[in-house]
């Protein structure tokens, strides 16, 4: 089995770096881009199997990127893990019903984030 790609949306380089070394050393191909537009590139160019997705960003935020991706047939299905400061129960309630798994609120706790990432791309068979 290749490891499992996931996508690093995240305008803020400490967040994106952090991440990016914790999934590597987790076993997961990892890109990190920091806008929204970029995000979008990098899901046409090559599907992850998930996506960590900021909300606070400049231009595009995670709100609209998530709306498009859920938009699109081809996109519609790629797991999204919202990362978000935003700690408003309504935020949380609105990303999960645009279409989000989770929504993880920071500061996020590493273990946190990782148990979220294995139980969406590793579901146990009942
Ligand atoms: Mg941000």
């Amino acid at each position: 089995m290749s490891e499992a790609s996931i996508l690093v949306v995240d305008d803020e380089p400490d967040v994106r770096r952090m991440l990016q070394v914790i999934l590597d050393k987790n076993g997961y191909g990892v890109q990190g881009v920091s806008s929204g537009l970029e995000a979008l590139v990098a899901v046409n160019e090559r599907e992850p199997d998930l996506i960590l997705l900021d909300i606070m960003m400049e231009g595009m935020d995670g709100w609209e990127v998530l709306k498009l991706l859920k938009m699109e047939e081809r996109t519609r299905d790629i797991p999204v893990v919202i990362l978000s400061a935003r700690v408003e129960p309504r935020d949380k309630i609105r990303g999960l019903q645009e279409g989000a798994v989770d929504y993880i609120t920071k500061p996020f706790s590493v273990k946190g984030v990782l148990n979220s990432i294995d139980l969406i791309l590793n579901p146990t068979v009942s």
